[in-house]
């Protein structure tokens, strides 16, 4: 199949292009698209075949669940069984925003839509584009990050089309991403709301709404065994294609130790990469270092991320290590999708 690549303005989307769009989804065609996160793989959530479609273009295990996106709060009522009081009161805080919500779902959502659960992941963005084809395509689109399974997401449509081209019918190109991280999901079918994976929502802003907040407990480590609750979790994840470990401690020591570590995998004929800050990267001297930006913006380290462990393949580099970060606030999703890259391995300088 060849992949159609258009590109379309994020604000003010070319009615024309987005009802093409649309138009396949209806027709149960993939179409991958921007959003305020990262990009994603969209298919039409109510068809089966489509979300069939969407695991295996990804390469994806079809236990994984998918995201529903939704265009507006009416759509609600047909596909959750309850919208608890946390759901209304969140929505009107944080939508159209980087939240996903997970609820009991209705007969009307597919079990290929969710990988079988009887919840679904709910999720209205913040993208005007999307939002419009959200519209177009009947108002229910299932769509997970657009990259093929185990890569870095896509903040970037050529990333999408480096990971898809020749898979699915569409790529809608609307430049970089805003925020660069995936949503944050929390799952309110439990006693207390409970944070799956961070994102650029944080729990203390959730708990200014809701109060009481919990997060997993197995985001920041390795989980062993057990059955996580976001299935997702279960898989690797962001992952470059090289082996990558996180060096914690205090700044000058951190540098220091990257840098014997670079000279030491070097001198064992291994090409390095370096993941640093603008502060630091004139210290470095593996083959390839890349900068996230500013150490004090972590919005910039938090888009950066992936393109840079993109970059990191591309170079064919085969070990890297990363400067860490704070993990407050918006740093969290920053260090769980670093500590995944990682396979959780971190060095202290
Ligand atoms: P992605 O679409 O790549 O951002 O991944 C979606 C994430 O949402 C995966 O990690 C899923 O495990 C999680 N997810 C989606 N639906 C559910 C659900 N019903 N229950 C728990 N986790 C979910
Ligand atoms: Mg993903």
């Amino acid at each position: 199949m060849e992949t159609k690549l258009v590109v379309v303005d994020n604000e003010t989307p070319d009615a024309g292009i987005i009802a093409e769009a649309g138009r396949i989804l209806r027709a149960g065609g993939l179409v991958a698209f921007p959003t305020e996160t990262v990009y994603g793989l969209g298919g039409d959530a109510l068809n089966p075949d489509s979300s069939k479609k969407i695991y295996a273009a990804k390469g994806r295990p079809s236990d994984n669940p998918l995201i529903v996106h939704i265009a507006e709060m009416e759509a609600l009522r047909a596909i959750c069984a309850e919208i608890p009081e946390e759901m209304v009161q969140l929505a009107e805080a944080f939508w159209p925003g980087p939240l996903t919500m997970i609820v009991p779902k209705t007969d009307l959502v597919p079990k290929e839509t969710t990988g079988g659960l009887d919840t679904v992941a709910i999720r209205m963005p913040d993208h005007p584009a999307a939002l419009a084809l959200i519209r177009a395509a009947g108002g229910y689109i299932a769509a997970p990050s657009a990259n093929a399974s185990g890569r870095p997401s896509p903040t970037l449509a050529g990333h999408v089309m480096e990971d898809l081209q020749g898979r699915i019918e569409m790529i809608l190109d609307g430049g970089e991403v805003g925020i660069g991280v995936e949503s944050t999901i929390v799952d309110l079918t439990g006693d207390v709301p409970t944070i799956l994976r961070p994102g650029y929502v944080t729990e203390e802003m959730l708990k200014r709404v809701l109060g009481e907040v919990q997060t997993d407990p197995t985001l920041m480590q390795k989980v062993e065994g057990g059955r996580p609750k976001a299935p997702g979790m279960r898989y690797r994840h962001y992952a470059p294609k090289g082996t990558m470990s996180i060096v914690e401690g205090e700044t000058t020591e951190v540098i220091a130790r990257i840098n014997a570590l670079t000279d030491e995998a070097a001198a064992q004929g291994k090409k390095t990469g370096v993941l640093c800050t603008e502060e630091s990267i004139a210290q470095y001297r593996a083959d390839v270092v890349r900068s996230l930006g500013s150490r004090s913006e972590m919005q910039s380290i938090a888009l950066h991320l992936y393109r840079a462990l993109r970059e990191f393949d591309d170079e064919g580099v085969e070990t890297i290590y990363a400067e860490s970060f704070s993990r407050d606030g918006f740093g969290q999703a920053v260090m769980n999708r670093m500590l995944k890259a990682a396979g959780y391995t971190v060095i202290q300088a």
